[in-house]
């Protein structure tokens, strides 16, 4: 096994592993540990070369960083990429190997799951690594985090409907969903038992019909997503829907959901307050299951009241980005941006 660096500005550590026995080919970035070990998932997926893989592991890497620091997890950014097809190359060998390049940074670098990465591979890590995290209930780990990413919409969703009504009740709020997955489907639950109303879409249209039969949902289709007239769209399914094609269309309130990268480029907020519609940005809406899988490294292992305590949060910290928009003049995804950087600088003074 052998394992290089890759000296990369603005990144503390970007290392690289190729394990002939197993085939492994990983990359793990270190974006920033000021305000602790740098906490973020591990995917496989074939990239079509290194340097693909590599630019792909930074970006992640760095919105990690951005991530935990506006959730308060005590945790920096850090994300692992094995290159290959996940249905070919997966093997006990492979995630040993991998293991054991995550315990080669010394706890620096702290693992969970992330696309093509499944609780069983990760069982497998573990056994080379204690830095892993988001394993089963069962072995004294936090679990699925989908519940707690829909907990923390939820309650994103309140601070958002403080500012469009002045009160966060949802009782009567129009929410349209795209996307009834594992977050979508509980966000859609928790916000029809708060009153909401809420439509759906979904690529599934199986599913669809499923969850509008059991929670009395209603349909809608992909093109009518955009053009709802609602109070909040909530994206819970893929990233770069709010592009130039898609705003001018928009006839919601606001936008407030748990798919990562909604934005196609950051100016597209501005696009979005030009029209008078609020933005919840993404990172800090969907921080919910990192804040409960960080919950796992408190002194005294998880505990779920408190993690729930803590993605509660949330609704403060949407607050606290939307009156720095006002006081700036700048849009909420930049806001979010301030929020992060100001506090990985106060880090920076404490050490
Ligand atoms: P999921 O795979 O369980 O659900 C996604 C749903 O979206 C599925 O029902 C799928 O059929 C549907 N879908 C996919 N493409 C679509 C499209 N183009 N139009 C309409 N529907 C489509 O995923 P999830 O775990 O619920 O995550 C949803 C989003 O939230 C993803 O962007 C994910 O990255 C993000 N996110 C999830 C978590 C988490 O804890 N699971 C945390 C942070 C962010």
């Amino acid at each position: 096994m052998q394992i290089t660096e890759i000296p990369t500005p603005g990144y503390e550590r970007v290392a690289r592993c190729r394990d002939q026995a197993s085939g492994l080919h990983a990359l793990i970035s270190v974006h920033d540990t000021t305000l602790g070990p740098a906490l973020g998932g591990m995917r496989m997926l074939p990239y079509a070369n290194e340097a693909e893989a590599l630019e792909d592991v930074n970006r992640l890497s760095r919105g990690m960083t951005y991530k935990s620091a506006v959730a308060r997890t005590g945790l920096g950014g850090g994300k692992s990429v094995v290159i290959g097809d996940p249905k070919k190359l997966k093997s006990e060998a492979l995630f040993r190997a991998m293991g054991r390049f995550i315990e080669a940074l010394g706890g620096k670098y702290i693992t969970a799951e992330d696309m093509n990465i499944g609780i069983a591979d990760l069982e497998i890590v573990r056994q080379e690594t204690r830095y892993v995290t988001g394993l089963s209930r069962e072995s004294g780990s936090s679990g699925n985090p989908s519940p707690y990413t829909a907990r923390g919409c939820l309650v994103g969703i309140q601070t958002v409907a403080q500012e469009l009504n002045g009160s966060t009740s949802l009782k009567g709020l129009r929410v349209a969903i795209q996307g009834i997955g594992a977050v979508g489907g509980r966000l859609g639950e928790l916000l029809l038992q708060s009153g909401a109303f809420v439509s759906v879409t979904d690529i599934d249209q199986d599913r669809v019909a499923a969850f509008c039969k059991k929670t009395g949902a209603k349909a809608i289709s992909e093109s009518d997503f955009y053009r709802a007239e609602v109070d909040i769209l909530s994206p819970c399914a893929r990233g770069k829907l709010l592009n130039d094609h898609s705003i001018p269309l928009l006839r919601c309130r606001a936008v407030a959901g748990a798919a990562n990268n909604q934005l196609d480029r950051i100016d597209h907020a501005d696009r979005l307050s030009e029209r008078g519609i609020l933005y919840a940005p993404d990172y800090v809406i969907n921080g919910g299951g990192i804040i409960n899988v960080a919950c796992e490294l408190l002194p005294g292992g998880y505990d779920e009241a408190e993690a729930l305590r803590r993605v509660d949060g949330i609704g403060a910290a949407l607050a606290e980005v939307f009156a720095l928009s006002k006081k700036l003049g700048v849009s909420t995804a930049v806001a979010a941006d301030r929020v992060a950087e100001q506090r990985i600088a106060e880090g920076k003074l404490k050490k």
